[in-house]
């Protein structure tokens, strides 16, 4: 049975009018579902584009979503809709032709990405499997709020949250796609309303890493070059790859992993590593011997040796691990 559209439950409903009361199992629920979601659509990088992720769940057939239609016929104040035809077992997916400005540029765009990812919310937690007509009010408004905790977890992880330089709203909300209301909805939502007002601290504007030594010019972790004082969006601590002691020897071999803090020559007993993560630009003369995180020579932005030798995990894993355990 096609579900009429008067009835389709429609994002930002009501669930602003009244506090939030999700129950606890539902949003363990709602988190287990997010995880399955997330790990099943491959997503490992943001920010998001519930767009484009709408349209890979078509192609790939597993959410049994048939349709994806810019509709001109929408209520005005509507963005989108999902409708659920109990018979052929399929989802339609309906956005408001007139609301439709893709990609998103300013943050009354970006509330499409919000809306396409609360549409999701509703299919990935079922909602819509048992008619309108047989739910009250209140248990369609409790959809609606399921479905939007649902998309503010998948485009605003908390760990995400917790990892910029807050500069100001917009440049953040920029930065995750949502609008700034979306985001100020969300940190208030967390109880973390703080974060806007804590320190900025220096970061690479490319991989946020926070750890330098004192004449680094370039980042250790991603090779960027540091103007002074720059500050990256992002700041995140990149954790030692290898154990090291304070002149920069590493205690543990960084290739076979064999205790070298006993001995006396500058290379691996065992494999002949260096335990220096020394730079490999050295038909340029660097020899300078990098700390314990770094991918990239703080004094010339080459590989370093350790990296080179494919020692040390990719920075971007760090960067993207938003969310735990997926
Ligand atoms: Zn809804
Ligand atoms: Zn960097
Ligand atoms: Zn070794
Ligand atoms: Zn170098």
């Amino acid at each position: 049975m096609l579900v009429p559209m008067s009835s389709i439950s429609f994002p930002f409903c009501s669930s602003k009018a009244h506090p939030p009361v999700i129950s606890k199992h539902r949003s363990e629920f709602i988190d287990l579902r997010l995880k399955q979601f997330i790990h099943q659509n491959q997503i490992q990088e943001w920010p998001l584009d519930c767009v484009a992720i709408l349209r890979k769940m078509k192609q790939s057939g597993s959410y049994g979503i048939q349709r994806i239609k810019l509709l001109k016929t929408l209520p005005e104040k509507v963005d989108a809709a999902a409708q659920y035809n109990a018979e052929a077992g399929e989802y339609a997916v309906f956005i408001n032709h007139q609301r439709f400005c893709y990609p998103f540029q300013k943050s009354s765009h970006r509330r499409l990405n919000f809306t396409v990812a609360h549409e999701i919310g509703h299919i990935v937690l079922e909602h819509l499997i048992l008619p309108r007509k047989s739910k009250t009010d209140r248990e369609v408004h409790m959809e609606d709020l399921e479905a939007d905790e649902f998309a503010a977890r998948l485009l605003m992880p908390q760990k995400l949250l917790s990892s910029f330089n807050y500069y100001s709203i917009p440049v953040i909300a920029a930065w995750l796609n949502v609008s700034n209301s979306a985001l100020v909805y969300r940190l208030n939502r967390l109880n973390r309303v703080d974060l806007i007002t804590t320190r900025k601290v220096k970061s690479c504007i490319r991989c946020g890493n926070i750890r330098f030594s004192p004449f680094a010019l370039y980042c250790g972790v991603c090779g960027q070059p540091l103007d002074r004082g720059s500050m990256g969006i992002r700041r995140i601590y990149y954790p030692d790859e290898v154990s090291m002691d304070s002149r920069k020897r590493s205690l543990i071999c960084a290739k076979c992993q064999k205790s070298i803090a006993a001995i006396t020559g500058e290379h691996c007993p065992c494999c002949s590593t260096s335990i220096f993560n020394l730079c490999s630009n050295i038909d340029d003369g660097c020899s300078y011997a990098n700390p314990a995180y770094a991918r990239c020579c703080e004094m010339c932005g080459k590989p370093t040796h350790y990296q080179r030798e494919g020692l040390f995990p990719s920075w971007k894993r760090e960067f993207f691990r938003v969310h735990e355990g997926v």
